[in-house]
Order: C-alpha cells, then structure tokens, then sequence
C-alpha cells in the first residue's frame, strides 16, 4: 500500500528502487534453538552465507578502478581478513553444534562476544574495530536472509538505515547504491555533506522510514523535498520521472554558466572557490571554472585506513590538487580530525565525553608528535608547484596560530636547507569557526594572511546546537541575529587590515542565503563544485549596491522571523 515519509532533503536528486533495509548495528534476534537433526542444515546455511559475502566482496574490489580503489580497497581487505578469521568462524560452528543455536542468534552471541574483548582494551585503535565487526556479521545476517535467486549486489537499490558513516559512501555509490534513507542524522552532517559532492541522493531524519519498509519494496526519494514514497501509484511514477526531466534540463542549462564570469548585475565580480575533498571534486571545480579551491578537507586521506599517511603520499596528493587546479588558487586545510571524523589509526580519541568540545582539528594536531610537521612539510613541497595556501582549523587562540607560524617557517627553512623548491611565501590562514576567534581576532589578525570562516561550525558553537542533531530542528540556523553580527565583524575587520575572506560552510552553497552574506560584505564564497553553477546564477541576478544599503536594515532584525522577511524583500 502507497505510504509516504518525511524526513529533510540532504542531497538532491531523484532515484526509483528497491528497498535494502539495515538495521541498526546491534542485531535484533531473539534466542532460537534448533534440534540436533537440524544441525547440519543450519551449518549449510551459514557457510553458504559466509560465501556468499566472500564473493561479494571479491566483486566489489573487482569494480574498483581510479581513486577510489585505494581508499575503498583497504576497507576490505580488512574485512575479508575478519571474514576469515578461525575464531570467528569457529565459534560460530561451535554455537551451532554444540549449543544448538540458530546461525542467527549464533551471529549475534558471536558478535557480542567479540565486541566485548575489543571494547574492553584500552587502545582506542582496537575500540574501533568493533565497527567492522558489526559491518561484516551485518553482511552475514543479510546473506543469511536473501532468497535464492535474488540479486546479490545492491545495485538499483536504496538503502534504509539509521544513520550512514561518511567512510562507507563512496563504498555505497560504487556499489550501485541510488539513494539512501536514514532514519537519524542531519543534512549538515559530513555525511550529508560527502553525498552532495558525490551526488548521491539523501534523505535524513525520515524517522518512520526503518520502522515501515522492508527489503524489497519499491520505492521513489526525493532528496530535495525528503519525500520517500512506499510503492509508488502511476502519479508518484510520473512525478518521479517529471523530476529526473528537471533535474537533467537544469543542469544543461546550468552547464552554459561554465564559462561565463560570476558578475553581479552591477558590475562587480564574485569570486566563487570551491570546496573539495578528492580528485573528482578538483577536476569538477576546474571544468567549471571555480577560482581555485577555497577549501580542500585533508581529513579524508586519514580515514578508512590504518597507518598514518606518509609525507611522501600526502605530498603526492597535495601537488595533484595544486597542479589540477593549473594555477589558480588552492587552500589546503591542515588536518581537522576528531567530532563526528574519526578514523581508524587511533589519531583522534574514540571516548571523549563530548567530541565537539574535544580534541578535533589544531588540537589534535598539535597535541600529537609529528603529525603537524609531517603535513606541513608535505604541503610546503607541493607549493614549489603553484600556489597554495594553508588553512588552520578550529582555532581558538592567537597561541595556536603563533604555534603553527613557528612550525610552518621552522619547517620552510628544513626543506630549503635540503634542497626543495618551495614558494617563496606560502599564506598562512585561520578558519574562523569557534566564537572565540571571531571575537578575539584582532589579537592575531596580524599573524596570519587570510580568513575562512567556516559556518557549519560557527553556528554550531555561536547558538549551542549539535549540527548533528535532528532533534534541535529550527534551532540550528544561519538566521540568527547573533550569527549575522559575528560574520558581519569578522568581515569588516578583515577588509580594513587587507586580509582575504571567505565564508567556505554550507551556508556559502546554499543560493538562498548568498544575499545577506553579500549584503554583510562578502564577496569570496567557497562551497562545493555540485552547487556553483547554481550559486553564479543566482548571484548574477542580484544587484550588490542595492544589498549592501540595505545592511543596516539586516543587522537591526531581531529574529529569524524579521530576517526572513528582510530576504523576500529582495
Ligand atoms: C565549517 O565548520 O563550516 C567547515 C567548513 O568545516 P567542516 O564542515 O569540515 O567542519
Ligand atoms: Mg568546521
């Protein structure tokens, strides 16, 4: 029967599938006992699906071809080594003969079994793993229950969850995965956040979307309105394909602003940077025309891997970004590890009673030996190849800056002394995204070459609301007088001293929003390659002269009521 769920649009896009369903990590089965005769049959039946998984595997690293091989084929290559691990395949045979348990309560006894030794251990790098416990005894389970003769790979399927980690996206999308559904999560996520540059379609917070659909049943999303529709009727279908009809003749038309400048109607150019966390992100920006990379998130070479990256790999992938960009700008940001990133090397602590406030970002890079050394000298030997930037995250204090300045020029004069060819100035810049920054800026504007200011963090700490959190609803929002005011300053002062700034948080993407950070003086944006061709539409349709003489009027809004109002009278 038609049902229709509701959640938040995340990344756009339109998809029409068949449901996958996943539940939540802890396996929900109740005790089952089979008799002795059964035994046999049962044991069949999990090696079966123990094989079956095998072979998905072997095909999905099969599939894997450019970037994503490397990053993706590490991930399971650890996997298949859990699959074939003797005690987990032993002590599965073992609760089924001798215990008499049906192999999916059997999966179950086993997992907890595991997962309580690695929780126990006081290496936070072993903590982790009980994730890839869960995934690969997930994947049994679902082997377990698929009929015979259905399709094993997940292709043409949308997937149902409760939440999706940014590590398994890309992993998803190769798999063929159209959409996915979560139950939890937030469109500010950096989940959500990865399946825009991915364009993979999103939707979060669809609360009753776990509990109501099951493997199988057809289904359209919208990851623009958060709509997911259970067995579509003929006018779902048709509003489904009329989306696709949409989508596709926006992007043509889109696509003709490749080449064109980002000028507002009165003249004024608009430099729009993009935000990029891979190769095809840096490709991307450079087919359509961005200024350069206003932020490249390093954090991603760290993750789904177990040792650090090498100064020799980083480098690697710093000069890539730098010669893919062909001289244009490129600003790459030091590692911003912690919150909801947390990799697998053990780098950012996994118990931190609240991550957010924790050790993330400058921090975590300054608190550990040699990692801010590593990147940095990685990037100062990618600047001998055209201009870079580096970005700091997550700074709170004039002390964190000083720290990296002496790191950085202690690091140039190393590499000079060894023979490198390095840019002879390579800008040193501070994301401004904790209150404290913004506010404390003019004790150490001084020290440093540009601003960013990232938002999506801003906010988050400006209004104390979790970007995660669902719950928080209209709480957490750039239509806050308090937040208008902090980027109003921050950009104020940093034009008087002649510093670059731009807003690089999800608020610069979103076109909605382009006239009051214009309005408050903006006029560097960096946001992600999806959204600038909409981004330079919508900018050279609006008058900056006008915005700017309405700005007193923005900043005596009291609410979020009168700031919206001040929008539409644009
Ligand atoms: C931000 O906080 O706005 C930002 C750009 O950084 P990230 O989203 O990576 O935390
Ligand atoms: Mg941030």
């Amino acid at each position: 029967m038609r049902q229709a769920f509701f959640g938040h649009g995340a990344s756009r896009g339109s998809a029409l599938g068949r449901a996958r369903v996943r539940l939540p990590h802890a396996l929900e089965v109740a005790e089952e006992r089979i008799s002795p005769a059964q035994v046999e049959a049962e044991l069949a039946r999990l090696h079966a699906a123990i094989e079956t998984v095998r072979g998905e595997m072997h095909a999905l690293r099969e599939r894997l071809h450019g970037a994503l091989a490397h990053e993706v084929g590490e991930f399971l290559d650890l996997h298949t080594l859990l699959l074939d691990d003797p005690e987990l395949l032993h002590g599965l045979d073992e609760l089924i003969r001798t215990g008499r348990y049906a192999a999916d309560y059997a999966l179950r006894l086993q997992r907890d079994r595991i997962a309580s030794v690695f929780e126990a251990m006081d290496d936070a790098y072993f903590r982790s793993r009980v994730d890839d416990i869960d995934q690969v005894i997930g994947r049994i389970h679902a082997a377990l229950h698929r009929r015979a003769g259905e399709m094993q790979g997940v292709a043409g399927e949308i997937l149902i969850t409760d939440n999706v980690a940014p590590a398994e996206l890309a992993q998803l999308q190769t798999q063929g995965v159209l959409a996915i559904v979560t139950s939890a999560g937030s469109a500010l996520s950096h989940s959500a956040i990865l399946a825009r540059s991915l364009h993979l379609p999103l939707v979060v917070g669809a609360a009753q979307a776990l509990l109501k659909i099951n493997d199988g049943d057809a289904l359209t999303v919208d990851g623009s309105s958060g709509t997911v529709i259970l067995e579509p009727n003929a006018d779902d279908l048709r509003a489904h394909r009329s989306r696709v009809r949409e989508h596709a003749r926006e992007r043509k038309q889109l696509h003709r602003l490749r080449r064109e400048p980002t000028r507002t109607t009165d003249g004024v150019d608009i430099k729009l940077y993009a935000n990029a966390e891979s190769r095809e992100d840096v490709a991307e920006a450079h087919a359509l025309g961005a200024a350069g990379v206003g932020l490249y998130r390093t954090e991603f070479l760290f993750l789904q891997r177990n040792e650090l990256p090498t100064e020799e790999e980083q480098f690697r992938a710093y000069r890539d970004v730098v010669l893919g960009m062909t001289g244009r700008s490129v600003t790459i940001r030091t590692l911003d590890l912690g919150a909801d990133k947390a990799d697998r090397t053990g780098l950012a602590l996994r118990d931190e009673p609240n991550p957010a406030l924790g050790l993330r970002g400058v921090r975590l890079s300054l608190a550990r030996d040699g990692l801010l050394e590593t990147q940095l000298r990685a990037l100062l030997r990618a600047s001998g190849y055209g201009p870079l930037r580096v970005l700091v995250p997550m700074v709170s204090s004039r002390e964190e800056i000083r720290r990296v300045k002496r790191m950085l020029d202690q690091v140039a004069a190393d590499l000079r002394h060894e023979g490198h060819e390095i840019a002879e100035h390579v800008p040193l810049g501070a994301m401004i995204e904790v209150p404290a920054a913004a506010i404390a800026l003019p004790s150490f504007i001084g020290a440093i070459d540009f601003l960013s200011i990232g938002t999506n963090d801003l906010i988050q700490y400006l209004l104390a609301a979790d970007r995660n959190n669902e719950a928080l609803g209209e709480l957490y929002t750039p239509l806050h007088p308090a937040v208008l005011r902090l980027i109003r300053d921050v950009i104020r002062l940093a034009r008087a001293r002649g510093k670059s700034v731009a807003v690089c948080g999800e608020m610069a993407g979103d076109p909605a929003f382009a006239p009051l950070l214009l309005a408050l003086g903006l006029e560097e944006f960096s946001l992600h390659p999806a959204t600038l061709l909409e981004l330079r539409r919508a900018i050279r349709g609006m008058d900056l002269g006008a915005l700017r003489a309405r700005a007193p009027a923005l900043l005596r809004a009291r609410d979020r009521k009168a700031i919206e109002a001040w929008l539409r009278a644009n």
